[in-house]
């Protein structure tokens, strides 16, 4: 079935969907001592966004360990949102995206270590996975600054995305991901992933 942008989710529902998606990702170590949080769409006028709550062990996530924040990222109905809310509202209004993926994975942080402007991808077939029509089409995963303040890792983001790129790096910190819902959001997180191990383990 077809992922669409606007697949109606309630409050419940998107905290089911995002519980699932942040288990298989701890299970994967992207999500290590808290670290990262996802959020799925659940209104687009207003838009509202079902978030991860804080603090939480991303393994042990229940349908209600959601926070719904506005488009500003602020919580609606009460509850912490992660601080990086605002960060996923930003991705979702810049890029029409449904769900939004944060992940702190060792590739990216290497990675942007090495690539500070920008990690350059070609001649992988797994680059198709990111909706590249060719293996052979170069594309660029921007990486960008790390900054605590969100409004200030929004601009780098806005200033540096790719709109072939449905994702940005950010150095030292981890990986912003996105897609039209969570399943082609964690498609292509785990392609970025993949894509980062790959060039990390070819690196000489
Ligand atoms: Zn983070």
């Amino acid at each position: 079935m077809t992922e669409t942008a606007d697949s109606a989710l309630n409050v419940e529902q998107a905290g089911a969907v995002l519980a699932a998606e942040a288990a298989r990702f701890a299970s994967f170590g992207w999500m290590r001592g808290t670290a990262g949080n996802l959020s799925v769409v659940t209104s687009r006028d207003p838009l509202r966004l079902a978030v991860t709550a804080s603090g939480l062990d991303k393994s042990e996530l229940t349908p209600s360990d959601v926070v719904l924040v506005d488009g500003d990222g602020s919580a609606v109905d009460g509850g912490k949102p992660s601080a990086e809310a605002a960060l996923h509202a930003r991705v979702v209004r810049l890029t029409g995206a449904g769900a939004v993926v944060h992940v702190h994975t060792v590739a990216a942080v290497a990675m942007g270590r090495r690539h500070p402007a920008g990690v350059v991808l070609k001649d992988l077939e797994m680059l198709k996975g990111l909706g590249q029509p060719a293996h052979d089409q170069e594309v660029t995963l921007p990486v960008i600054a790390n900054s605590q303040d969100m409004r200030v890792l929004g601009d780098r983001l806005e200033a540096a995305r790719d709109p072939r790129m449905p994702a940005v790096l950010v150095a030292g910190h981890g990986l912003y991901v996105w897609g039209a819902g969570p399943r082609q959001a964690r498609h292509h997180t785990e392609v970025v992933e993949w894509l980062l191990e790959l060039e990390l383990a070819s690196a000489t």
